[in-house]
């Protein structure tokens, strides 16, 4: 077992830093938390795309670069460290992509990917309904055939990016008869189809990111049908494990980790140095011992991907995990900044440039958002335990 990157991947993360510290430096964007899911910069998203990092993994013929996850890994990584704008392309190059390689058709591929990995298309994914989030196989909305194509009707919500994104990986149910994991169809949804009305929702922070999506007689044409009719189900599972186990769920806040451990080396309360107090040293160096217990669950699935084995329970235990940690990691940081940490980033008086209550604000989707925790922890219990499933 070695530990260590080889000197490539450690040459590769220095270009990768260097290429954003450079950005940062000529103000295309100023760090922030959540970059990859609030973050939108079509414009970041093709710098990425000109340096051949948006579908870095994918193979040469569909325009990606042959890289392992290992590689993807240490790039996203140094976009989340750097609180990089990336969430134009986020979705598209870590499950969309992967998807349509996956199962779509050599049309598709073709289509698609060439257009995904030069930013030229952004997509987002419709799967929660208002009645099916954690059951998500009781979806109903509606996709039959008529002629050439399918006629959707029905409604997704939460639907992250869906106001700007160019497309949609949209999932529907196309056998009301058939037990309810047997009649699931997936589709890619052009946003701009006759029919499609995308609804704001508006978030505790006060921003729009989600949405509600309604289609009322969307046409779509059937060659945009992904894969087998009636199998998406099994199709959407290893879809799950790309998007639990990134390491998005541990480092989405972590420019709040840095400006805190920053904080306390420069800030003094009743004449002594916050660095010199014990019990925030120590809830400091906890935080970090959880952070790199989680990294190495990261780096364990990243592995095992690039093994080309597929992951079990284990991105179920890694989003929990860092999941959690970034709950913790919040919560700890409002603890020891004290009153003024609430205050909104606007504030001249909010320290660690406002980070910590935008976060606060934040942090209880990342329990809930692709997967909660008492459904991941279920898939530990029967996956990893071997324990029957709950009812
Ligand atoms: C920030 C954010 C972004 C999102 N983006 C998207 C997106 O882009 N596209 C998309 O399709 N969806 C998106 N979602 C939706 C997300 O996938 C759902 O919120 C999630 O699957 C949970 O579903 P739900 O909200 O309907 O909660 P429910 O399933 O109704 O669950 C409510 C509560 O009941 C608990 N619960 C439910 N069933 C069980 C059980 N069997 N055992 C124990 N406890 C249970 C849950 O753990 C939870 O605490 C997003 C959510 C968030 C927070």
């Amino acid at each position: 077992m070695d530990f260590r990157f080889n000197e490539e991947q450690e040459r590769f993360r220095k270009e990768v830093r260097d290429f954003l510290e450079e950005e940062i430096k000529k103000g295309s964007f100023k760090p922030q938390c959540d970059g990859w899911i609030e973050g939108h910069s079509p414009e970041f998203s093709r710098k990425l795309a000109q340096k051949g990092w948006i579908g870095l993994a994918w193979p040469k013929e569909y325009g990606g670069q042959g890289r392992s996850y290992l590689d993807r890994l240490i790039l996203t990584e140094e976009l989340l460290r750097y609180g990089a704008p990336a969430a134009s392309h986020w979705f598209s190059d870590r499950q969309v992509g992967p998807s349509i390689i996956a199962y779509g058709t050599e049309e598709q591929r073709k289509e698609f990917l060439s257009k995904i990995v030069k930013a030229e298309v952004f997509f987002g994914v419709g799967m929660s309904e208002p009645g099916a989030g954690s059951d998500l196989a009781s979806l109903t909305t509606r996709a039959v055939e008529d002629g050439d194509n399918y006629i959707i009707d029905g409604q997704k919500i939460w639907s992250s990016g869906a106001h700007i994104f160019t497309h949609l990986y949209l999932v529907t149910r196309t056998d009301p008869d058939a037990p309810k994991h047997r009649g699931i169809s997936e589709f890619i949804i052009d946003m701009n189809l006759p029919g499609i009305t995308v609804n704001p929702i508006i978030d505790l922070t006060g921003a729009r990111h989600f949405n509600e999506v309604f289609f009322d007689g969307v046409r779509v044409p059937k060659r945009y049908l992904i894969g087998e009719k009636n199998r998406g189900w099994y199709q959407i599972t290893p879809q799950l494990d790309y998007e639990r186990s990134g390491i998005e769920r541990l480092m989405s806040n972590y420019p709040l980790f840095e400006a805190l451990v920053q904080y306390v080396k420069e800030t003094k309360r009743n004449g002594k140095p916050l660095s010199e107090d014990p019990i925030i040293r120590h809830k400091l160096a906890g935080l970090r011992v959880e952070f790199e217990a989680g990294r190495l669950m990261v780096y364990r699935v990243a592995w095992l991907l690039s093994q080309e084995r597929l992951p079990n329970y284990e991105t179920a235990m890694t989003k929990t995990y860092c999941s959690e940690f970034q709950q913790r990691l919040v919560h700890t940081a409002l603890g020891i900044l004290g009153l003024h940490g609430q205050l909104m980033p606007d504030s001249k008086w909010v320290p660690v440039s406002g980070r910590a209550m935008g976060s606060l604000l934040f942090s209880p989707g990342y329990t809930l958002q692709a997967g909660t925790s008492e459904i991941l922890r279920n898939i530990v219990a029967m996956r990893g335990l071997g324990l029957p499933s709950g009812r």
